[in-house]
């Protein structure tokens, strides 16, 4: 396993690019519309990882509700994994809490599923699943 991303919520990608690409010298190599997490996701490799700056398209994006929160910050943690599905049942066998008991279509048409924070020491976790 490793890190697929980090996912960092932003107000507006543009303005976040200046300091993680004009500033830091990554590259952002993708910028897509997520329409079923109403977001618009930017993806900068680091590495053999990636930072993913979220920025809400709605006032009910869930990233709309974490900015009014926290103001922005680490939204979530990507672990790749081989087999989203088995790695979905796996957990709930272990009495994990499930946001997606099945995974959904996420960025770059990867399966990704989400763990609630609830089980995994307060960190929203997404399951990914490349292509
Ligand atoms: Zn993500």
């Amino acid at each position: 396993m490793k890190i697929n991303h980090l996912g960092i919520a932003a107000k507006s990608i543009e303005e976040a690019l200046k300091f993680w690409a004009d500033g830091l010298g990554l590259e952002n190599v993708h910028t897509e519309v997520v329409e079923d997490q109403k977001v618009r996701v930017a993806m900068l490799p680091i590495g053999e990882s990636r930072i993913e700056l979220l920025e809400p398209t709605s006032e009910d994006s869930p990233i709309s509700k974490f900015l009014e929160k926290r103001g922005g910050g680490i939204h979530h943690i990507a672990i790749e994994v081989e087999d989203i599905n088995a790695a979905l049942a796996h957990l709930k066998a272990q009495g994990a809490r499930l946001i997606d008991e099945s995974p959904r279509v996420g960025a770059e048409d990867c399966l990704v599923a989400f763990v609630h924070p609830a089980s995994t020491n307060g960190v929203l976790l997404e399951l990914v699943e490349s292509k």
